[in-house]
């Protein structure tokens, strides 16, 4: 799964991004984070944007999980749980929850940028302690 578009603007984001760690587009005319990557700001139309270091944290705004593999090279990761991450810089992204039960995920739960430090595949795991499963 990734959230790389192949398009042109997008390709030269994801150049740029790589070696900055967790990096979102930043419109210096404004001061506001965006995403997706685009070659004017969606507030003030401004064209002078970057990628700038971001915190890598935010909360879970909506998420599902998946049980059915919806094809055979996904059926060893499941059940995994899709999510749209509201960064604490405001863009939603569209990614994965992972190190967690996804039956334990909830709306609004904390979370973090882990995995791979850079872009273009940020995994977000939870940033909250988590409590165990009570056995029976
Ligand atoms: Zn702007």
């Amino acid at each position: 799964m990734s959230i790389q578009s192949s398009d042109a603007e997008s390709g030269r984001y994801w150049d740029r991004v790589r070696g900055l760690g967790f990096a979102l587009p930043y419109c210096t005319d404004c001061g506001q984070f965006h995403f997706y990557p685009r070659p004017a700001c969606p507030f003030c139309g401004g064209t002078r944007i970057a990628p700038a270091r971001a915190s890598g944290k935010g909360e879970v705004y909506s998420y599902s999980v998946v049980h059915r593999a919806p094809k055979p090279a996904f059926a060893a990761g499941i059940p995994y749980a899709i999510a749209i991450v509201a960064t604490d810089e405001g863009p939603h992204l569209l990614t994965r929850i992972v190190n967690v039960d996804p039956d334990s995920i909830r709306i609004g739960m904390r979370v973090r940028v882990c995995g791979p430090a850079a872009m273009p595949e940020p995994l977000f795991e939870p940033d909250e302690p988590q409590v165990p499963k009570e056995t029976p």
